[in-house]
């Protein structure tokens, strides 16, 4: 490695390098359950930087084996793709400004925390409404490179609908803007002799060939963050070319976005809250239907484990609330713990429905609540609570987006164990669904939370284990194997917005078939011939490669 690191600070780079053991070893971790120590840690002040990386990497590979560079933003990713053996280069120690905000679209780089890009949006009055749970944790580089998703994107989708251009660094070390393209603008590009004429001409080759097969290989569920989204590179009809639809959501795999231009939306959102309180999930699917036909604009939800430990960790919630805020949410709570005397329920939903003010909002919410309490034994629903007012909702959203960071962080006797976390399949089939996926957890003794996107069938499913032990880790394969079998029985996807990293990626060709993962590591060999960024993840990643870097420290 000092070969690299001579020939970086010769080349001029500004950023820092560090092999320090304390780094090193705080990056050998993301919030994945692997780990792998990486030998180096580089931080570059500015996208030159990332170019001279790049540059150098190619230059001293031949001397050293196994050189690879891997992105890292906050390092909130859940499936191992932020970790890797060689160098790990941090994008959230300079690449962290805010160019600028207009009235629809802001440019900023890639290692800008969300919750500072969005106190400055909301400022403007605009919003980049695909943010993750882990808003206040991540970068938006993070969920640039993860396609993240979260509360709203039942509305707005994923952050691959909201990125309107990328600066990109790709692997011959040059940074040029990737943005849709009209079929003229392809056909200049492609006759560039340089590594990018190459990369367009390889891409829409693979794209126009395989055309149908392509477009048919994408999942049919509203969300997914597994492959590369080959599907929606390439439009006919329209004459669109987009390259940043395969690049979003990538993983760094295929190179470093160094500068990010997102649409933005207006961020005035005149809503309530619907909480409904579920004993019996027989029904589950006809009650489903009833809400997301009256168009919810946020549909959540999260199960009774998640309930009790929000419950008994409940002081946590001072990290986040402030003392004031705190009491409130402790006087707010007294209802539900009368309720709870009634017994738990199982599921907790939370339907966010939209109006033009707050008279209108109140009596939505409560005209829906009078429809599902005419046939409240049917669904199975043990009670409601009104939420018109944001004030009155805000304890239920804390809970449902901070319960992942409470288990990682206080239950002190186990960990998480991140591998069946984001599956996805189409809300009509959850009621047949959850049931069974409740048999598996069973069956092998996972204590495990459910929550989820209940309008969009996407669940993160967190089992606690102690992953150091053997007994725990031979259940982990034929665990995962029964539940990925049975979500893309039901014809889902396995990953809606978490990605593919060291944990997914080996079950891609059970979930697309051969031929389609043929054609996702041709896109990996086209952008990255020599395999420099981001190795062993996505189309790249093996089992075996994968377990091998199981977490054993804590
Ligand atoms: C408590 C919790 C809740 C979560 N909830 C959600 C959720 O609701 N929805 C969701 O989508 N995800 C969720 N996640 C996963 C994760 O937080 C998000 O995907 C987030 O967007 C990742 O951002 P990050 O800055 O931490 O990225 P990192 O973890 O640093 O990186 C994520 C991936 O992007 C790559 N990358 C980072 N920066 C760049 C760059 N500049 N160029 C190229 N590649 C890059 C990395 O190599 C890695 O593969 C959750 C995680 C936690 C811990």
């Amino acid at each position: 490695m000092q070969v690299f690191i001579d020939e970086l600070k010769k080349s001029g780079f500004e950023g820092d390098i560090d092999d320090s053991i304390e780094l090193r070893d705080e990056y050998s971790h993301d919030a994945s359950m692997f780990e792998m120590m990486p030998q180096l840690v580089v931080a570059p002040k500015n996208a030159a930087d990332v170019q001279r990386l790049v540059n150098i990497a190619h230059k001293v590979r031949s001397q050293i084996k196994e050189l690879s560079l891997t992105a890292r933003s906050a390092g909130t990713d859940m499936s191992g793709g932020a970790i890797n053996d060689s160098v790990i280069v941090d994008f959230k120690k300079y690449l962290n400004h805010i160019e600028n905000i207009d009235r629809d679209s802001a440019k900023v780089q890639p290692g800008v925390f969300f919750r500072d890009f969005d106190a400055r949006a909301k400022e403007k009055g605009v919003l980049m409404p695909t943010y993750p749970a882990s808003r206040d944790l991540c970068t938006v580089g993070g969920m640039v490179n993860n396609n993240a998703g979260g509360e709203k994107s039942i509305e707005f989708g994923q952050v691959a609908n909201f990125v309107n251009e990328l600066e990109f660094v790709f692997a011959d070390g040059v940074a040029r803007r990737v943005r849709p393209l009209t079929r003229a603008e392809l056909d200049k590009k492609m006759k560039q002799k340089d590594f990018e004429g190459k990369v367009y001409r390889q891409i829409f080759e693979l794209v126009d060939k395989h055309y149908d097969v392509i477009k048919a290989a994408k999942p049919k569920v509203s969300k997914n963050s597994t492959g590369y989204n080959l599907w929606d590179v390439w439009d006919r009809e329209k004459g669109i070319f987009d390259l940043t639809k395969v690049i979003v959501g990538g993983q760094g795999t295929l190179g470093f976005v160094t500068d990010i231009e997102f649409r933005l939306v207006n961020a005035r959102s005149d809503e309530g809250l619907l909480v409904i309180f579920v004993k019996d999930l027989k029904q589950l699917g006809e009650l489903i239907k009833v809400v997301v036909d009256k168009k919810p604009s946020r549909f959540e939800s999260f199960d009774d484990n998640t309930l009790i430990l929000s419950i008994r960790f409940m002081p946590y919630f001072l990290k986040f609330l402030g003392p004031v805020k705190f009491i409130s949410l402790v006087l707010h709570l007294i209802p539900d713990a009368l309720l709870l005397l009634r017994g738990v329920p199982r599921l907790v939903l939370m339907a966010s429905i939209k109006g033009n003010d707050p008279e209108e909002i109140k009596q939505k919410i409560h005209s829906l609540r009078t429809e599902l309490e005419a046939k409240k034994d049917y669904y199975g629903i043990s009670g409601f609570e009104e939420a018109p007012y944001e004030r009155q909702g805000e304890k239920f959203w804390i809970m449902r987006r901070y319960s992942f960071q409470i288990l990682r962080s206080k239950v002190k006797d186990k960990h998480t164990a991140p591998f069946i976390d984001d599956l996805v399949v189409s809300p009509e089939h959850l009621a047949e669904f959850l049931p069974k996926i409740r048999r598996i957890i069973k069956k092998y003794k996972l204590f495990a939370t459910i929550a989820g996107h209940m309008g969009d069938g996407n669940f993160h499913i967190i089992p606690l284990m102690n992953i150091e032990l053997e007994s725990e880790r031979k259940k982990i394969l034929p665990a995962m194997k029964e539940v990925n079998e049975l979500v893309l029985k039901y014809g889902g996807s396995l990953s809606g917005e978490h990605n593919d990293g060291l944990i997914r990626g080996p079950w891609l060709t059970q979930m697309y078939g051969e031929e389609m993962v043929g054609y996702f590591r041709e896109v990996k060999d086209i952008f990255d011939p020599e395999n420099l960024f981001n190795p062993h993840k996505k189309s790249k990643a093996t089992w075996d490669f994968s377990m091998s870097h199981l977490r054993e420290h804590f």
